[in-house]
């Protein structure tokens, strides 16, 4: 029996009464985890996530020190609750790439000849997840490597866009996700406020040249207004700090 493909664009609307370059709601606070060395929560639509970030700090196994440079490792994890059938725990072949490559994003971001022969360890753990998992994550460890005081060249800033009943849509949810023709994440390096490059481009379906180019521009549009939301979140920790100090 074939499974029934909801309507997934209405009168000019999505699913949710988005529009097609509009980003679902998004949530940031920055220093959430008393134990690690910066951290962040993040919620874009149902999506919820925290990262974790250690060090820089001595590596273990020590064999694995590179004395020239820091060495960046990244787990992407999903929680058995986070999605409607339980997740078998502990990593699986989609976890390990969403790791790979999201590190591979992250790396040249960090400034690790600053930090030879150190580690820094980050841990994404998606509690709820709803498409645009590895997105989301990527926008907290940035937030979360910058809570931790880790020298970065800009800011990693990522989002998804997909192609629903052949429009373009930004940051799609479940259902687009599921049933739409692609779903393309995107992630990028932000230096003084402004886009520099592409630091993520992963692509699932088809797209012919001219779509992939409204889809980079709505990508880029979508990546600016979380830029501000991430900013937002390091300065609202800053100025805790401050007055807790005083
Ligand atoms: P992303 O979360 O970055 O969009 P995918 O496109 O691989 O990555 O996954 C899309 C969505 O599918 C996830 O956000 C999640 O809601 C759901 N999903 C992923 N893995 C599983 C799983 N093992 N069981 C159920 N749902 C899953």
């Amino acid at each position: 029996m074939s499974e029934e493909i909801p309507r997934l664009i209405v009168d000019g609307k999505r699913l949710d009464g988005r529009d097609f370059d509009e980003l679902r709601p998004i949530k940031i606070e920055a220093g959430v985890l008393r134990r690690a060395d910066g951290s962040c929560y993040i919620e874009m639509g149902k999506n919820k996530i925290v990262a974790a970030v250690y060090g820089p700090r001595e590596v273990h196994p020590r064999h694995l020190q590179d004395p020239s440079r820091a060495i960046i490792r990244y787990r992407y994890n999903m929680a058995p609750f986070s999605v409607e059938e339980r997740k078998k725990p502990g990593p699986d072949r989609r976890s390990i790439e969403i790791s790979k490559v999201s590190r591979e994003a992250l790396e040249p971001v960090i400034l690790k000849e600053l930090f030879p022969r150190s580690g820094i360890d980050i841990f994404v753990e998606v509690l709820q997840a709803d498409a645009g998992t590895r997105t989301a994550c990527l926008n907290a460890a940035s937030v979360a490597l910058i809570d931790a005081g880790v020298a970065m060249r800009g800011m990693i800033t990522a989002v998804a866009v997909a192609k629903v009943e052949g429009e373009i849509v930004l940051d799609p949810m479940k259902e687009e996700d599921n049933y739409g023709e692609a779903d393309v994440p995107f992630a990028f390096l932000i230096r003084n406020g402004k886009i520099e490059s592409i630091a993520l481009l992963q692509m699932d379906g088809k797209m012919s040249a001219e779509e992939m180019k409204k889809a980079l521009e709505l990508a880029k549009k979508g990546a600016m207004q979380i830029y501000n939301i991430q900013r937002e979140a390091i300065m609202r920790k800053y100025s805790r700090e401050e007055e807790e100090v005083e």
